[in-house]
């Protein structure tokens, strides 16, 4: 197998950095107490962990009892939308308002209670991939109680009006919820403006199975032992925790300096790729992550690309998921209008802090040799 020598796959997840991992072995090594015990061993780590869920509420802008530590984006989304439902069902208020490009964390939910008879409306995002405010407000009705909408989106990078959508909500008293497992790290992100907030450890340099979801008194997913008061139960994974409140800190601290850096690389990126006949950039250039390159190459496989490019050392994403051994286009191009060519075409290029010119120097050259 070839070795992947130049990484540009970080919206897929991002590598541990050195500070997490100094950060987490303690607390894998000699640091292993329960923290629910009552000896000193436990009470270590019930100290991490409140330390850490101070840090994480304090960069994410709320508060501590309202850090409630996951496994990830895919449960902190599940844990806002079958909680939003649970009170839906006793309210009587079963419209949910979402968009037609989310993750599937988010949308899979949705199908799941619209096959329960909730009513779901998919808003538009348009080819710039970006939610229009006045559609939401066109969309509430009586009965609608539950907003979900992505800060960013994680193929094309588009960054949504997320307070302005949240401040629509609030007006009205229907809940926000923001997937914001793409946008943490790279954008200022607050959990002030929002009702419920997701985040993923794995795509800021924190292992991959520890995430957030930010929210006063979560529905319970998952029960069992009365950690985290009772509303996400199950032994607290302190390395992990611990991996992720400095993943966080070090990237709202290297945030400004970073996309500094990034901001030109993408630019030469969408200007040198754009000169390839037929290339296509997905979702507008202006509100869009400085990490995230999407380009569909109508008449080349994402497939062929990609692997061709893996020969070559290089790891980036395509626009399709393998669906049941069938390659179905993406749905995030699908709604942003692509046609199946553009859709089944496209290559994301995907970078973070540990990216170098080196390497979109090397993906620049060999993208030519590749289509
Ligand atoms: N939401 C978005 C926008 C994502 O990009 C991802 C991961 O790709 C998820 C949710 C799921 O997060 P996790 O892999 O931590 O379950």
């Amino acid at each position: 197998m070839t070795e992947t020598t130049v990484y540009l796959d970080n919206a897929a997840t991002t590598r541990v950095t050195d500070n997490v991992l100094s950060a987490m072995l303690p607390w894998l090594k000699e640091g292993y107490g329960n923290a629910s015990a009552l000896y000193s061993l436990a009470r270590k780590s019930a100290i991490a962990l409140n330390k850490a869920r101070a840090l994480c509420a304090e960069i994410l802008g709320c508060e501590s009892r309202n850090v409630y530590f996951t496994s990830g984006g895919t449960e902190s989304d599940n844990t806002a939308i079958f909680g939003a439902a649970q009170a839906a069902r006793l309210s009587g208020r079963r419209h949910f308002i979402t968009t037609a490009f989310e993750h599937h964390a988010v949308l899979e939910p949705m199908k799941r209670l619209a096959s329960e008879g909730f009513d779901i409306t998919y808003l538009p995002v348009y080819d710039d991939g970006v939610v229009r405010p006045s559609d939401l407000e066109a969309a509430i009705r009586p009965e609608t109680s539950f907003v979900s909408v992505m800060s960013a989106n994680n193929e094309i990078g588009t960054i949504q009006p997320v307070s302005e959508l949240a401040g629509i909500c609030r007006e009205r008293g229907i809940v926000f919820h923001t997937d914001a497992v793409q946008a943490v790290g790279n954008i200022p992100v607050s959990a002030s403006d929002v009702d419920m907030l997701s985040l993923s450890g794995h795509k800021l340099h924190a292992p991959k199975g520890i995430g957030i979801f930010c929210a006063k008194d979560p529905y319970p997913m998952l029960l069992g032992g009365s950690q985290q008061g009772g509303r996400r139960a199950g032994t607290e994974n302190i390395a992990a925790i611990v991996g992720l409140a400095e993943a966080l800190r070090a990237s709202a601290e290297n945030m400004d300096a970073k996309n500094a850096r990034l901001l030109p690389l993408r630019d030469r990126l969408i200007s040198e790729i754009s000169r390839i006949p037929g290339a296509k950039l997905n979702g507008c250039r202006e509100r869009r992550l400085a990490c995230n390159v999407n380009f569909s190459f109508p008449g080349h496989e994402s497939e062929t690309m990609i692997l061709k490019l893996d020969l070559k050392g290089i790891a980036v994403s395509g626009g399709s998921a393998c669906a049941s051994g069938s390659l179905e286009p993406s749905h995030v191009l699908s709604a942003i209008g692509c046609s199946y060519d553009e859709a089944r075409s496209s290559l994301r290029i995907s970078m973070s802090d540990l990216t170098s010119e080196a390497d979109i120097d090397a993906f620049l050259k060999a993208l030519p040799e590749c289509l």
